[in-house]
């Protein structure tokens, strides 16, 4: 069955789409249930993710990188999740929001921070939520305040992916006060980990993508240098809203790769298992189930390719990418929901993919923003 076929994926995306399927038989399915039973960093895979040229490529060629367009991110992701959405996330986390500081960094920063992260000698993290406040971006609480030619960081941050193992982050924090801007209060940093006043710890174990890791971090008179700034002071709001944009779709992707996942391994059981005297798929309600799941599928997956075109020409960006992360996930979830079923009682074998993509698409349906406020985005942004 091929389910993530290359019709909707542009020609400039084809060659890394079918590198990233290569590499996801060999190195990603074959080690899915071992990480995601002991819960353990997938080094060996990341470091093998790397020679074959597929992590942080997004970042551009003039620092290292080989300058992956949007459609090709995706592209990867779809096949990534596919396999495995704990170490698919690990290998798209090694440059997560260095991209920001491609974005919108001054020449030196780059030089000094985005160069190794394109050439695989470092990678990074983003941190934005806290542990009081996930959704409300401007609702945050870590404060950078100036001091001579110094920004000094306070605060905590939760849920961060490789606050741990990364060589630096960009922390959104709080340089205003003004109530009656609320969006303009915010900046965004480089902040090495290894910097005095940065401390992180793993939060407790998760149910799902168990191969990803995320850190509790906390900032306690954390010292950066001004020029450590991403852009201008106080637009750290507005460029993370555009870098979710690009975000949203690939989450997007995640969601399609996972529901790709349900439903190959649905088809596949009831077509081996038999009840009354005959194979479960000559029961015409498994045969709606199954159709339910493959029109949704390729419904979601319509949109979301060409909600890819929207946000690469900065055209109803939000709008469409919001669209795409809710439709694929919820998708993701209502494949895996429907797959559970088709698998009777063997669905809640630990050993069995179908459990573990049951648990990993509550994780999509999060991150990169709750579905619940991506509804939000896509009411207040429609086209008028
Ligand atoms: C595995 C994983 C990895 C993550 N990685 C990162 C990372 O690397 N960096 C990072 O910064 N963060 C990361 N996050 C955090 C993630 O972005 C937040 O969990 C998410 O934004 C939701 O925030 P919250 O959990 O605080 O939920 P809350 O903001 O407390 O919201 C809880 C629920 O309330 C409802 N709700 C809240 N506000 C509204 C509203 N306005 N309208 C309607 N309903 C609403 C929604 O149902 C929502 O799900 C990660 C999370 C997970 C699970």
């Amino acid at each position: 069955m091929e389910l993530l076929d290359e019709r909707p994926v542009p020609e400039e995306a084809r060659e890394v789409k079918q590198q990233a399927r290569e590499f996801a038989a060999e190195h990603i399915a074959p080690n899915a249930a071992e990480y995601f039973e002991t819960g353990e960093y997938p080094h060996e895979v990341l470091e093998a993710g790397m020679d074959a040229g597929l992590v942080a490529q997004d970042i551009g060629e003039e620092y290292g990188g080989k300058g992956f367009s949007l459609h090709q991110v995706l592209a990867i992701a779809e096949e990534f999740y596919r396999a495995d959405a704990g170490i698919a996330l690990t290998l798209q986390l090694a440059s997560f929001g260095a991209e920001i500081l491609e974005e919108h960094g001054d020449e030196e920063l780059k030089e000094e921070f985005l160069r190794p992260v394109a050439t695989n000698e470092q990678i990074t993290g983003l941190a934005v939520s806290e542990p009081d406040t996930g959704s409300d971006l401007a609702g945050m609480t870590t404060t950078a305040e100036r001091d001579g030619d110094e920004y000094v960081l306070n605060g905590e941050k939760y849920w961060i992916g490789n606050g741990v193992e990364a060589d630096w982050v960009t922390v959104y924090a709080k340089t205003g006060d003004d109530e009656n801007n609320r969006y303009g209060n915010y900046s965004l940093f480089v902040v090495p980990t290894d910097t005095d006043g940065y401390e992180a710890e793993h939060i407790p174990e998760k149910m799902a993508f168990r191969a990803s890791k995320q850190a509790h971090l906390t900032l306690e008179d954390c010292r950066v240098p001004e020029d450590h700034l991403i852009g201008v002071e106080g637009a750290g709001f507005y460029m993370l809203a555009e870098f979710f944009n690009h975000g949203r779709v690939i989450v997007g992707g995640h969601g399609i790769g996972m529901a790709a996942a349900a439903i190959e391994e649905a088809w596949d059981f009831v077509h081996d298992r038999e009840a009354f005297g005959r194979s479960v798929d000559e029961f015409q309600a498994v045969q709606h189930k199954l159709a339910d799941m493959r029109t949704e599928f390729e419904a979601a997956r319509a949109l979301n390719w060409r909600a890819a075109d929207h946000v690469a020409d900065s055209d109803d960006a939000g709008f469409w990418a919001a669209m795409a992360k809710l439709k694929s996930t919820e998708t993701a979830n209502d494949c895996a929901q429907k797959a559970m079923q088709l698998h009777g009682g063997r669905s809640v074998l630990h050993d069995r993919r179908i459990a573990r993509v049951y648990r990993d698409v509550r994780v999509p349906v999060i991150y990169e923003g709750a579905n619940d406020i991506q509804r939000n985005l896509i009411y207040n942004q429609a086209p008028k």
